[in-house]
């Protein structure tokens, strides 16, 4: 597998963020088409309200990082489930080093905090299902678009990045991972 990856990121004002991009409620109806609802600690339905993890900050950075396949790579996809594992890989290669950069990112700005992709941080999956507590409570960040925001207009409207999914079971040009850092 090839790929290539890069950054993009900008900073605007969090109240303006909010006003644009969040929407709790319209959003949450999107969480629970997913197969994925209530299966993560990092995902809803939430005992707390969500807005409270990112109201109390000035700005926000924003970053979009970008994992662009080569065309030998997109045509080795036989099938649609060849194309989800690949993408799955790549996605989960590139988390394992950006992660520890916005941890890093928070700990050099104090009093802010990052928000990243699903949470993927215990290989044997997550506690929840079985109704057990959060194994690390310390690192669960949450992913914008589980806390309410709208990351497709705010990646096209701030990064100029056109998300993209398969919808044709090919492999994607791009996949992006959207993160942020609220400070
Ligand atoms: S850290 Fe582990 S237990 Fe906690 S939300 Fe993430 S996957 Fe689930």
């Amino acid at each position: 597998m090839k790929y290539s990856v890069t950054q993009k990121e900008t900073m605007i004002g969090a109240a303006e963020f909010i006003a644009r991009y969040r929407d709790v409620e319209r959003f949450l109806e999107y969480c629970l088409q997913c197969p994925g609802y209530g299966k993560s600690w990092g995902c809803p339905p939430f005992d707390f309200d969500p807005c409270t993890v990112s109201d109390g900050f000035k700005t926000v950075k924003l970053m979009g990082t970008i994992i662009e396949f080569d065309e030998a790579t997109r045509a080795s996809c036989k099938s649609a489930e060849q194309s989800a594992a690949m993408g799955r890989e790549a996605m989960e290669e590139v988390w394992k080093t950006w992660l520890p950069q916005l941890y890093e990112m928070e700990r050099e700005t104090p009093g802010s905090r990052c928000f990243t992709f699903r949470c993927v941080l215990c290989p044997e999956g997550c506690t929840r299902p079985e109704g057990k507590p959060c194994r690390h409570p310390e690192l669960l960040r949450h992913s914008l678009e589980s806390v309410g925001f709208d990351i497709v207009a705010m990646t096209r409207d701030l990064l100029g990045i056109e998300l993209e999914w398969s919808t044709d079971g090919s492999l994607p040009k791009h996949l992006t991972l959207v993160t942020a850092l609220f400070s």
